[in-house]
This record gives structure tokens, sequence and C-alpha cells, in this order.
């Protein structure tokens, strides 16, 4: 069994200085795995230091030096891809195939940031036009300093990949706490920080929970910045706790999104996006599309489609390949998934999914399908976070949009319509930082990842996700001398 009693800071590991240990558990066999430390805020202190001191170092390493080095982490994930994926897979319970997907789009991300470092180093004191005769103009841009990383546990090596990419190329040292639900991924990139040759300090990685890591990191003004991904309640903790001092936070927090198909939408097209949408990853994606809006002349054939295959979904061991859906990530998840089925009972919410027969141990929940769910509904407002779809029918595609965007969150959305362009004009109107018109939800390194409303502040990936790490400025003086 694997103990994760050690932090790694100052590229070594030392002991944690908590004695709260919690179990790390796959939750397919329901067995404890390993055991990871709580952590303590002396080991805060510890990694803000080291991080601290090595800050000046890397900020003066050029750009293309930390892209060399961003592309040997790349390189690093690369040649684990096989035992990380299964890793991933056993502590977090997704298929396999998607573990290898996480795997891709975390080493896209390294190699897209490798690139924007080298990128940013070029355009280091670019002349500007300074407005005022005599005076000349250039332009810089510098790291904000020490950031502190926290994810969450759906995306292991993903979330943490565009957090730390980002933030190495823009030459910020930092501090990384990873969920304590899936730490042993990530307990990898400590490995590939040495292998990478980066100096001391640069990456120092904490494992703990929130009272142990999170909550100390987050008020440590020795950080200089905090980018979060998590729920929307500790997401507002941190940004509360950067208040003091006024450092700046990146969030990317919870959705509620929607998708919406058209009457002249293709029927087995709209099936497939629902079904990726809500049961990739067992529903538990940030960007779930959790509210399906149809319109009524599609709505009972596209339900009854969406039941059969729900009904057709291979439920069992993530790592076995025939495999279509995982269970859920632990006990925890579960149990709140659960607790909204009791709440649809409850309501009485319409539901002619078939019950699929759940596999003898793991912490399963059945894809269901809620038809016309009220829009007061707890289930149609809230997120879950696990594989339950609400529907409504709606007339025609003002009410769709209407409804669409009478939510809290912001995050993302899809449209399935007849053609790209009848969906593009009605993505153009949602509340949402991503729509993806009649295909799946992709998200390369060069796009931007992030919701408008209480989905979260800033943009993740693509020149957005390094400009979160930049403090641009800006030097005047006579043209002459
Ligand atoms: P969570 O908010 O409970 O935990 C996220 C991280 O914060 C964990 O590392 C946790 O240990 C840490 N944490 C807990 N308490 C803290 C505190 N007081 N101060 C600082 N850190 C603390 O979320 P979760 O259950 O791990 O993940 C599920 C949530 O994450 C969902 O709401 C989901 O929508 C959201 N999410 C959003 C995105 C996005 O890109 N918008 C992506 C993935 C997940």
């Amino acid at each position: 069994m694997h103990s994760l009693t050690e932090q790694f800071i100052d590229n070594a590991w030392v002991p944690s200085r908590a004695e709260i240990r919690h179990p790390v558990v796959d939750p397919y066999h329901e067995t404890v795995i390993a055991e990871v430390t709580a952590g303590d805020p002396a080991d805060v202190e510890a990694a803000v230091a080291a991080a601290r001191r090595a800050l000046p170092g890397w900020r003066a390493t050029p750009e293309h030096r930390r892209g060399e080095h961003l592309d040997a982490i790349a390189a690093g994930l690369e040649a684990r891809r096989e035992a990380l994926a299964a890793l991933s897979s056993r502590n977090n319970g997704k298929p396999l195939a998607e573990a290898h997907q996480d795997l891709s789009d975390a080493i896209a991300c390294y190699r897209y940031y490798a690139d924007q470092a080298r990128a940013l180093g070029e355009r280091q004191g670019q002349a500007d036009d300074s407005g005022l005769d005599g005076l000349a103009a250039r332009r810089y841009w510098d790291p904000v300093g020490v950031v502190g990383l926290i994810t969450p546990w759906n995306f292991p090596l993903v979330s943490s990949a565009w957090k730390l990419a980002p933030a190495l190329a823009a030459g910020c040292t930092v501090v990384f706490k990873p969920s304590e639900v899936t730490p042993l991924p990530e307990r990898a990139l400590a490995e590939l920080v040495l292998e990478a040759g980066l100096p001391a300090g640069v990456v120092n990685l904490l494992h703990g929970d929130g009272e142990g890591i999170g909550a100390p990191l987050s008020r440590h003004p020795g950080i200089d910045k905090l980018s979060f991904t998590g729920s929307n309640a500790v997401g507002e903790a941190v940004m509360q706790a950067a208040a003091h001092g006024v450092r700046p936070v990146s969030l990317e927090l919870g959705g509620k999104s929607p998708i919406l198909v058209t009457e002249d939408a293709d029927l087995a097209q709209a099936r497939d996006l629902v079904m990726a949408g809500i049961c990739y990853n067992a529903g538990q994606m940030c960007s779930a599309t959790s509210r399906l809006l149809v319109h009524e002349r599609l709505a009972d054939a596209l339900f009854d489609a969406i039941d059969e295959a729900m009904g057709a979904l291979r439920l069992g061991d993530p790592l076995a390949a025939e495999t279509d859906m995982g269970p859920l990530a632990n006990a925890v998840q579960r149990d709140r998934v659960r607790g909204f089925l009791i709440q649809a009972e409850r309501e009485a919410l319409a539901s002619a999914t078939p019950g699929l027969d759940l596999p003898e141990h793991g912490c399963f929940v059945a894809p269901r399908l809620y038809r016309d769910v009220p829009t007061d509904s707890r289930l149609w407002r809230e997120e879950i976070f696990g594989p339950l779809l609400c529907a409504r029918r709606v007339a025609d595609d003002e009410e769709a949009i209407a409804l669409a965007n009478d939510s809290d969150f912001g995050l993302a959305a899809t449209v399935v319509a007849g053609s790209p362009a009848r969906a593009e004009a009605i993505a153009r109107r949602l509340e949402a930082g991503n729509v993806w018109c009649n295909c799946d939800q992709v998200a390369p390194p060069h796009a931007s990842w992030g919701g408008m409303k209480r989905s979260g502040i800033g943009r993740e990936l693509g020149p957005a996700g390094l400009e979160a790490y930049l403090e641009p400025k800006r030097i005047t003086r006579p043209t002459a001398g």
C-alpha cells in the first residue's frame, strides 16, 4: 500500500507535520489503496518559503529554457502514460480509455505552454506607441510571483496541467495542492519535475485536505495569486481568504450546463451528444450538460432513444476494456448523487430509464433521465455531478434559450440543430464560456476554458490561461540616450 505521508518541498520528499491521515480508496473494489496525509499549516509554511526562495532564479530563467522544462514534463508523462492512466483509472474510477484521454490532454497542455513560453520570450520588450513626442515605450510581462494552485479529483493530471503549465511558462513558482481523493496520479508530477531538472523550490506539491493545506495556503501572505478549481462553496472561501492583501484569484467552479436540441436535429447525433454530455466520467464534469431542452416535436423520440442508450451501458471495472461507465470517484460523491435520487422520488419526478443491474461492489449510480422536470426542482437547478439528466420540452428556440440562460451558472452549453449555422446562431445568445454546436465537448489547449456568472472568474487554457499568471508592464523613457 502506498503511503503518501511526505510532501514535495524544495525538490525533496519531507515528512508532513500532520498526524491525521486519510484513506485513499479504489472506488470500484472499495478497498483502501493508500493513505495520504491531511497536511499541516507548517507544511504550507515550508513550501511557500521554498517557492519564494526559488522565484528570483526562475523568473530570470530565459523563457525558452522554461519551455524546455515543460517539454521535458510532457515527455515524462508520455513515457509513463500506461502506468499513469491505469493508476488514475484505479484511483478515480474512470474507464481506462478516458484516463488515456486525460493523459493526452495533459501532455498537449504542457507542450502548448512550452511553445507559449518561447513566444513570450519573443514578445518581451516589444516597442509600443508612447503617444508622446520624444518618448519611447516598450511592453514586458512579469510573472505574478508565487502562486497557490488547488485542484479537485475529477480530472487528475488535467486540472493540474491547466494551472502548472502556464504558471511555469510565465515564470511563477508554485505550491500545488491536488485533491486528497486522487493523490496517486498527481504525486507522479513531483517525480517528473525532478526528472525534468527544474530547480529546487519551483514546484512544491503538498498533499492534504482543505483544512490542513487548502485553507492555510489560501490565506498565506506569501502567496501572490490563487488559482482554484472546485466547488462554489470552497471557491468563495478561497476568494475571501485572498481578499486579505488584495491577492488576485482565478476560479473554475460549478456548472449546470444546458444541451439544446432543435426540431430539425439529427436524432442519433442528438442522442449521442446527450449521452456523452452526461455519462462521460460518470457525469462528474463541471461542464456536464445536465439540462436537456428539446423541441416538443422531437422530445418523445429523443427521450426513448436516451433511455435505451442508458439501459445499454455496461457499468463495471474501469480497467476492463468493455466498460462504458465506471463507479463515481468515491463513496461521498455516490451518496451525494443518491441524495438527488431520493429528492427526485420526493418530487415525484418521472423517469422511464430501465434500472441497470449494478455491479456487486463499487460506488456506482446508474444513469437516469428525468422527463419534464419543473424549473423549480432542485434537480433542475443544482449541480449534481453524477449521471442524472433532467429534461424539458420547449415550443421554440426562444423558450429554449430563455430556459438555458435561466441558471446561476454559465460554464458551457451544447446545441444540436439541423445545420451548424442554425446552431451557431443559437449559441451566440447563450450565456456560457464554451458552446459546442453539433460536436463533442472539445477543449484543445489553445482554446479558452471558464465560465460566466457563478461558474467562475477568468479563463484557463489558450493565451488567456498564460495571461492569468502574468503582470503586464510598460516602460517609457526618452527616445534619445
Ligand atoms: P471541492 O471544492 O470540495 O474541493 C476542491 C479542492 O479544494 C480540493 O483539493 C479540496 O481539498 C480543496 N479544499 C477543500 N476545502 C478547502 C478550503 N477551505 N480552502 C481551500 N481549499 C479547500 O470540490 P471537489 O468535490 O473536489 O470537486 C467537485 C467540484 O469541482 C464541482 O462543484 C465541480 O463543478 C467543480 N469543478 C469545476 C471545474 C471547472 O473547470 N469549472 C472543473 C472540475 C471541477
